[in-house]
């Protein structure tokens, strides 16, 4: 059985572990999910979510936690981790804002809030390199990729890149979490070299 984290100290937690245990189901894989908000955990997990809500608070909760270094040890060990929303802020390299202190851990450079006071909140069905059909991705005051750098984009809207994949982590601007589809969660499991997926294959009863 693998075991799963998500990122606890804030946002939307239940929806990443219920799309976490629906992509391993989907994978036949069996999946263990625990809530991360304390330093400890993160090192025994084999994948690892970190989701929206608010990137100055999630930012500023695992620096204090001590969760920020072991999230590192984690993408740098080559273990999966997606990060979604504000997620993806925190995990950037720059999000543009002194309040949030970025991991580093995706080679992007984002921009808060990107989308507009009036789209502050749509679903958009997105092409995404991987997937066969479109993903419904929902936004909620998402943040868009200014830069890029050197991950591969996955999908864009709007002419922004808003998921890339950068070595073992999987970032995306919307939420993945919040649609029945848990096809990201896939991608960023189970379906790469880079994921557990086949790697742990001979290991998983
Ligand atoms: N707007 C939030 C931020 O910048 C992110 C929104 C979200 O995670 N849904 O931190």
């Amino acid at each position: 059985t693998l075991v799963a984290g998500v990122v606890a100290v804030q946002g939307d937690v239940e929806e990443h572990a219920k799309a976490i245990e629906r992509a391993a189901r989907a994978h036949g894989r069996e999946v263990t999910v625990h809530e991360v908000r304390e330093s400890g955990i993160v090192p025994d997990c084999d994948l690892l979510a970190m989701p929206g809500g608010e990137s100055t608070t999630i930012s500023r909760l695992v620096h204090d936690q001590g969760i920020d270094d072991e999230i590192r040890d984690h993408v740098d060990a080559g273990k999966p981790l997606l990060a979604t929303c504000a997620g993806l802020i925190v995990a950037s390299s720059d999000a543009n804002d002194d309040r949030v202190d970025e991991l580093g851990l995706v080679d992007a450079s984002v921009e808060r809030n990107a989308f507009g006071r009036q789209k502050d909140s749509f679903e958009a069905p997105l092409e995404v390199a991987g997937l066969e059909e479109p993903y419904p991705a929902v936004f909620i005051r998402a943040p868009a990729i200014d830069d890029a750098g050197e991950t591969d984009v996955l999908a864009r809207w709007d002419g922004r890149p808003v998921a890339v994949r950068d070595g073992p982590v999987v970032a995306t601007a919307f939420h993945p979490e919040l649609t029945p589809d848990s096809r990201i969660h896939g991608l960023a499991f189970f379906e790469n070299e880079e994921s557990i997926g086949p790697a742990l294959e001979e290991t998983a009863e």
